[in-house]
């Protein structure tokens, strides 16, 4: 069991112990969430099988992050920019005054105050300034575990070959017999062999171990080194729940499915048990900086290490050493234990605070587990409901009662209706679902009468604008087909109908990136195609960076501190290269992040 604060996924069946080290609960394989290839880790347990495998306590690593002696602060003027506040009384300035981390004045260049004439100037030199870029929803601990692997995924490498070839650089590269640790292989988006088997990867090497997570992180690939540590032979019984796939010859062929299979080999691995999830954190930050991220939030915190994850936020913020700020949203899973706790809403600070309770009601679209009212395309199966309809009203009302903003995971249209039904019903009790900003997280499949009950009820989508791109065409041509894969992220439409709405990574699910979702919802364009996904979704730029800055805070409830640039918030902010109002909109994503500034501190430079 992983322990005693990870929730009921992992405490219902029994336990299979392998030679006493490690423990693998079969369960979170049997179950069907984690049966979806593509889900997202709000519905997917792999990451916390990982974290077991490993053996790491988040608590204890919490307690020994090295801390600064106090948190990040500056002071300075910041002249010569051309500042789009987002604030509409003042949408443009060329000046800005920051002092202990705020802004104390904001303006044009001659009105700047004579008080300020002693600060340290910022001088832009002509550059864009936005307010800094905030994700609403990824997942901290996850992506902090896989920032050490090679990437060896589709958006680097288009060819299985290429990716081979970033491995035999890597090995090149390492001391003899490091292990090498790579994620992200899709063979549904590179061109080539489906499966990294043990002869791909020996062409790689045969000193170093190689383990290669698939993008899904349900299966995992090895070369015979890695195979022989582990003392896998053709006699090796696969466990409970997962497979040591053989070849013609019934020998292992290193293709391992399910986690307690990949358990076998990945323990193995000495640098497995010396992460430092903490301190990968901080770095999960520093890369947030390089994209111009200044707030995240992570939408599923307990499905990692139960109630432990609390413990790292804390020491997160202890270590004084972070340097973007961080939300999150509570997850149902683990209720009964948050309630034990007594955690309730909005605790923390500017830095660390809880802005959610986050509720999942399907699976994904592509993982075709979003529960849909009509058939995918080619099959019968209308989805997977994660949560009864009960169970899923009772949980809104509750966490409604109890004050807390509620975040439900939806992506097919069902789904949808269901927790719009749960959100219409408490406000039929005299709740109020709009005041608190209740979302819709994904919000994926969308039909126009479900955009006027949104709008009525005064519920907010966040939208996973990769989905267009990244897996558009895999929606026309297998999920959906044409007409409903047109439904998907409507952007355009939510804004006519005056609902406020967001982009989002779901990072590690696509990269946190917020110029590359802007311009995927400004262009609507699909990767690997010339066609648009429903053109009349476009949007204008001005308002993909809305989504991006202020009204993501206001759905992070931290629009009254950070999300626009004006006289009394954190002085939060990016410098760009280019003008997104005046670069080509497929080109938004490659306007640079020249810095990044976060409570008056330079965190990124180019
Ligand atoms: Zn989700
Ligand atoms: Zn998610």
């Amino acid at each position: 069991m992983l322990d005693e604060n990870s929730g009921q996924l992992f405490n219902e069946l029994p336990d299979v112990s392998i030679d006493g080290d490690y423990t693998i609960d079969p369960s979170a394989f049997l179950r069907e969430h984690s049966s979806d290839p593509f889900a997202c880790p709000c519905c997917a347990n792999v990451f916390a099988l990982m974290l077991q495998n490993s053996g790491i306590d988040l608590a204890e690593q919490a307690q020994s992050i090295p801390r600064a002696d106090y948190p990040l602060v500056g002071s300075g003027l910041v002249i010569n920019a051309r500042i789009m506040t987002m604030n509409p009384k003042m949408p443009v300035a060329e000046s800005m005054w920051v002092e202990n981390g705020k802004i104390r004045w904001i303006g044009q260049h001659r009105d700047v105050p004579d008080a300020s004439s002693g600060a340290d100037l910022i001088d832009c030199r002509g550059k864009v300034v936005l307010p800094g870029f905030i994700d609403p929803h990824m997942h901290l601990a996850p992506v902090a575990m896989l920032i050490a692997f090679e990437d060896v995924g589709p958006f680097r490498f288009p060819s299985v070959q290429q990716a081979l070839q970033q491995l035999k650089q890597v090995a090149a590269s390492i001391r003899q017999g490091e292990w090498i640790m790579g994620r992200q292989f899709d063979p549904s988006l590179q061109q080539g062999p489906d499966s990294l088997t043990r002869d791909l990867l020996d062409e790689v090497s045969v000193e170093h171990p190689i383990f290669v997570y698939n993008a899904s992180l349900h299966l995992g690939y090895c070369n015979s080194i890695a195979l022989d540590l582990a003392g896998i032979t053709a006699d090796t019984q696969s466990p409970p729940g997962a497979e040591i796939e053989c070849d013609a010859n019934g020998e292992p062929n290193g293709v391992l499915k399910g986690g307690p299979a990949m358990a076998l080999v990945v323990r193995h691995n000495p640098a497995m048990k010396q992460q430092n999830i903490a301190e990968a954190c901080l770095n999960v930050f520093t890369k947030a900086s390089a994209v111009g991220i200044t707030m995240l939030c992570d939408q599923g915190t307990g499905l990692f290490q139960g109630t432990k994850e609390l413990d790292l936020y804390r020491g997160l913020r202890n270590s004084n050493r972070m340097q973007t700020r961080f939300r999150y949203s509570l997850g149902q899973v683990i209720a009964d234990r948050w309630d034990e706790l007594g955690v309730s809403w909005g605790e923390g600070d500017e830095w660390v605070r809880n802005t959610g309770w986050k509720i999942v009601s399907d699976g994904s679209n592509q993982g075709r587990t979003g529960l849909q009212r009509d058939a995918f395309l080619n099959s019968d199966s209308k989805g997977i409901a994660y949560i009864e309809v009960d169970e899923l009203n009772a949980a809104v009302e509750k966490r409604l009662r109890e004050g807390w903003a509620v975040c439900v995971h939806a992506n097919g249209d069902a789904a949808i209706d269901r927790v719009l039904d749960a959100y219409q019903r408490a406000a039929d009790m005299g709740l109020d679902p709009a005041g608190k900003r209740c979302r819709i997280e994904h919000c994926s499949i969308l039909h126009d009468e479900q955009i006027d009950r949104m709008a009525v009820l005064g519920i907010s989508p966040s939208f996973l604008i990769g989905h267009v791109y990244y897996w558009g065409n895999a929606f026309v041509e297998d999920v959906f087909g044409l007409e409903k894969a047109e439904k998907l992220d409507r952007t355009a439409s939510c804004e006519a109908k005056g609902i406020r709405w967001t982009l989002h990574s779901d990072d590690p699910v696509t990269e946190m990136n917020p110029l590359r979702c802007i311009e995927n919802a400004v262009t609507r364009s699909m990767w690997k195609s010339e066609e648009l996904l429903s053109a009349e979704e476009c949007i204008p730029v001005e308002a993909a960076l809305r989504a991006m800055t202020i009204d993501a805070a206001w759905q992070c409830h931290s629009d009254h501190e950070v999300g626009s640039l004006e006289v009394k918030k954190f002085a939060d902010f990016v410098v760009l290269d280019r003008d997104p109002l005046k670069v080509e909109a497929r080109s938004l994503s490659k306007i640079k992040v020249l810095e990044t500034w976060v409570n008056g501190k330079c965190v990124y430079q180019l």
